[in-house]
């Protein structure tokens, strides 16, 4: 009896990771395939070994092994929630978004809102003179800088900027007569059938909104909340482009996820509005609202240490745009979810790898009412400045960005369901993928410079 359990035991133990070798090689993770591999023969063998003829007095040995098997099987299984993770607290104050890097960059030296801004935020000049003393984004000269690259993403974004006149309009007068779930359930299933990856609905907060805007037209203008709702998209980004971030692919796939938010949102809003209602898109450079905030709200994730949505399914890996509207939606409960900012406490791998070391160590800390991390913006963006992308490096490394398959929802699943497991899948994540991972090579694809 007991060498049928330990044998039966050691071949689902090597079936069970030769299949996660075989999935990780098909994910392009060559180095994780082997180790899995290994890990499976050298797990199995002793239950092998005592199951065969060399062992078999031994009894009590082999009893201890199968116990231990069981033990820890049923260990990581039981439910164990992390304690001391409070529940969510809304900012004190608004964020302007004349302060966003995005919109320091774009002031023009010896512009009167150039001078008009640093005589407002004086401490912010040396720093931003460090990231305009660097060749930027997209730019010649920069450590990654990849002509076919480049021209693609800076087409990319071209179109996305030809969207910004699509984002707002007027509203037709003939109203449609449907009530609150068809219509919810309509716009949700249109857009996924669009392209997105998830679709949530919020009731829109003023927290949600930058209370000054910082760009173009809006600069210096007050940013209200004039909506009661907010539909909020996300959209998948490659996990292979990505892969070899901080290098060109990366800012490739920014480009082309805006693009695909964009032009998502845009159609929303536009059938909003025929439908008889108003609708405002926010999309790539024409956001009033702080993306990561307002789709935490709408049920689609939480924000992590490196300050983005973490969704449960893709992580960081995704990008956000959203439709602010008066058409009465249902709304989406907005979840607290312990288990990943828990995750997300012990981590740390993002802040290992960020070439700029601009993610917290540290744990989160109450920034203006708010129990949060908070990276360093402008070593952030002044690394972009030098490298010429958007870097992203912090998004390829994160855990959660793993495929979104049987085999990484399922750890998922653990991660959310027990502590115990959450631990033991980072130490796992560590050995398997490394606790630094190297970047991988560009695509083939991709002409050289
Ligand atoms: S890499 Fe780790 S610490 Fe960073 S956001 Fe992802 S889970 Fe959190
Ligand atoms: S994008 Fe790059 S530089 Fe910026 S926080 Fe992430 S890893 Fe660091």
């Amino acid at each position: 009896m007991l060498r049928i359990v330990l044998f039966v035991s050691g071949c689902v133990i090597f079936l069970i990771i030769f299949s996660v070798s075989v999935i990780s090689l098909l994910e392009n993770e060559k180095s994780a395939s082997l180790k899995y591999f290994i890990t499976g023969c050298v797990l199995a063998l002793p239950f092998f070994f005592l199951a065969g003829t060399g062992f078999h007095g031994n009894g009590l040995t082999g009893w201890i092994l199968a116990g231990t098997f069981l033990f820890v099987l049923i260990l990581i299984l039981i439910p164990l929630k992390p304690a001391n993770f409070n529940k969510r607290s809304i900012p004190e104050s608004g964020y302007d978004e004349r302060d966003t890097m995005f919109s320091r960059n774009d002031l023009v030296p010896g512009s009167q809102q150039f001078i008009d801004y640093y005589k407002m935020r004086p401490e912010n000049r040396v720093p931003d003179d460090l990231f305009r003393a660097n060749p930027g984004l997209l730019r010649g000269g920069t450590v990654f800088y990849n002509k076919a690259a480049f021209a693609a993403a800076e087409s990319t974004f071209e179109t996305v900027e030809r969207l910004h006149f699509l984002v707002s309009g007027m509203k037709s007068n003939n109203r449609i007569n449907t009530d609150r779930e068809t219509i919810t359930t309509f716009i949700k299933n249109w857009g996924k059938k669009l392209g997105a990856l998830d679709v949530g609905i919020t009731k829109s907060k003023d927290y949600h909104f930058y209370v000054v805007g910082g760009r173009r037209e809006r600069y210096g203008h007050p940013i209200g909340n004039n909506h009661e709702f907010a539909i909020v998209i996300t959209v998948e980004m490659d996990r292979q482009m990505m892969a070899s971030a901080p290098a060109s692919p990366t800012v490739m796939e920014s480009a082309l996820q805006y693009l695909s938010s964009a032009s998502i949102a845009v159609q929303l809003a536009r059938l909003i509005r025929y439908l008889g209602y108003s609708a405002r898109a926010h999309i790539d450079a024409n956001y009033e609202l702080l993306c990561p905030v307002i789709a935490r709200d709408a049920g689609m994730g939480e924000i992590g240490r490196m300050g983005l949505l973490m969704t449960p399914r893709n992580g960081p890996r995704v990008r956000i745009s959203a439709v602010t509207t008066d058409i009465p939606l249902d709304t989406d409960s907005s979840t607290h979810n312990p288990a990943m900012l828990y995750f997300c406490t012990h981590c740390k791998k993002c802040a290992s790898a960020c070439p700029a070391q601009a993610i917290p160590f540290e744990d989160r800390s109450n920034i203006d009412g708010v129990l949060r991390w908070q990276i360093d913006s402008e070593a952030c963006f002044t690394y972009w400045t030098k490298a010429g992308t958007d870097c992203g490096r912090c998004v390829t490394v994160c855990p959660f960005s793993h495929p979104n398959t049987l085999l990484h929802n399922l750890v998922r699943k653990g991660i959310e369901n027990s502590i115990l497991f959450s631990r033991l899948a980072l130490k796992l994540d560590d050995f398997f993928y490394g606790k630094r991972p190297s970047p991988k090579k560009i695509p083939g694809w991709l002409p050289g410079n």
